[in-house]
């Protein structure tokens, strides 16, 4: 072969690969004809989705006294599986907006976040929901919509739309270090999660949580809380009645009359580092502690 003859194969060797190359990248493009499109809105394995999905009202039941603070227990229609959500997360409710309701309400429906307050389980999630009145300062407004729909509308057997478990709220289950769940309210409803969730998975690491109410009218989960703090060694409860009722027996209904604050998580808090989870409704107070905690440089990160 003299060099001319080779050149000439050099050449065609190269058109050849290029010829090739250009035609895989156009079958990258073009997508077979024969392979299926995508399904809409499928399930992935994990039992995740996106959008909406219906879910049946299969329990409902009050959590305390005075009848403020109703758990619903949601199972999906489809029966797949559901979401493994992290103890911590919430759901995002989509509810129909009935006349009273503000004309804010977009497309006819009101959307609302309602934190899940059991641990994960792979058939049901439960959430808790306090019935909002009226502020003081304004007590000719209407109450919560929400709320109010969800108590007062929302009965089992019912359908209600739903998003899957999100937020990044959520308990580090890789950290080794002590934890403090201090919760105000219906803030109790994520810690109550990440509770029972350590109480199955971690019940060697140290939990403490501190819960503030009212007093006995308010208190949510007495029994189940009661009971996690008998059957685990690690679990330390202290409820806080900032306003107890001669009816409310220290030491027996509550631990601490007054606030949690950091006086009070000093004084019962073991020294050492300690991972922090702060929830309330009155952001005001609850943004404080968490200043304070993270000033308390030696015991809290948050
Ligand atoms: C991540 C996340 C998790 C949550 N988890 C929970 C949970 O586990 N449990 C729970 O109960 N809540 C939870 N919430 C709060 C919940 O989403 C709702 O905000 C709550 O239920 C109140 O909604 P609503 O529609 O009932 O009240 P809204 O209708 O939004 O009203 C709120 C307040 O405004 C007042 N108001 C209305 N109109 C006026 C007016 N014109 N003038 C003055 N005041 C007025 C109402 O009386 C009421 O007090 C969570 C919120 C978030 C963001």
């Amino acid at each position: 072969m003299n060099a001319s003859e080779l050149l000439l194969w050099i050449s065609v060797l190269i058109v050849l690969q290029l010829a090739v190359g250009i035609a895989m990248a156009a079958r990258r493009k073009i997508p077979s004809s024969r392979s299926p499109p995508p399904p809409v809105e499928a399930l992935p394995p994990t039992g995740a989705w996106s959008g909406w999905r219906d879910f049946l009202v299969a329990e409902r039941s009050y959590e305390d006294r005075a009848n403020t603070q109703c758990s619903f227990c949601l199972e999906p229609l489809d029966r797949a599986p559901l979401e493994p959500f992290k103890p911590g997360q919430f759901l995002t409710f989509s509810l129909p907006a009935s006349d009273s309701i503000r004309s804010s309400a977009s497309n006819g429906t009101i959307t609302r976040c309602y934190s899940l307050s059991d641990c994960p389980g792979e058939t049901s999630y439960r959430i808790t929901v306090k019935r909002i009145s009226a502020p003081a300062a304004a007590p000719q407004a209407p109450a919560g919509v929400a709320s109010s729909y969800l108590h007062d509308r929302i009965q089992i057997g019912d359908v209600v739309k739903i998003r899957a478990p999100a937020g990044r709220f959520y308990l580090d289950t890789e950290s080794p270090l002590p934890i403090v769940l201090v919760a105000g309210g219906i803030g109790i409803t994520p810690m109550l999660s990440m509770l029972l969730w350590c109480a199955n998975e971690q019940p060697q690491r140290s939990l403490h949580l501190y819960y503030g109410v009212r007093n006995g009218e308010d208190h949510a989960f007495k029994a189940t809380l009661q009971s996690a703090a008998a059957r685990f060694e690690h679990f330390k409860l202290c409820v806080a009645y900032s306003r107890p009722t001669p009816s409310d027996i220290p030491g027996a209904d509550f631990h601490h009359a007054g606030r949690v604050d950091v006086n009070l998580i000093r004084a019962t808090l073991p020294h050492g580092r300690h991972q922090f989870y702060v929830c309330g409704p009155r952001r005001q107070a609850i943004c404080r502690l968490k200043f304070s905690i993270l000033d308390d440089g030696d015991r809290g990160q948050c």
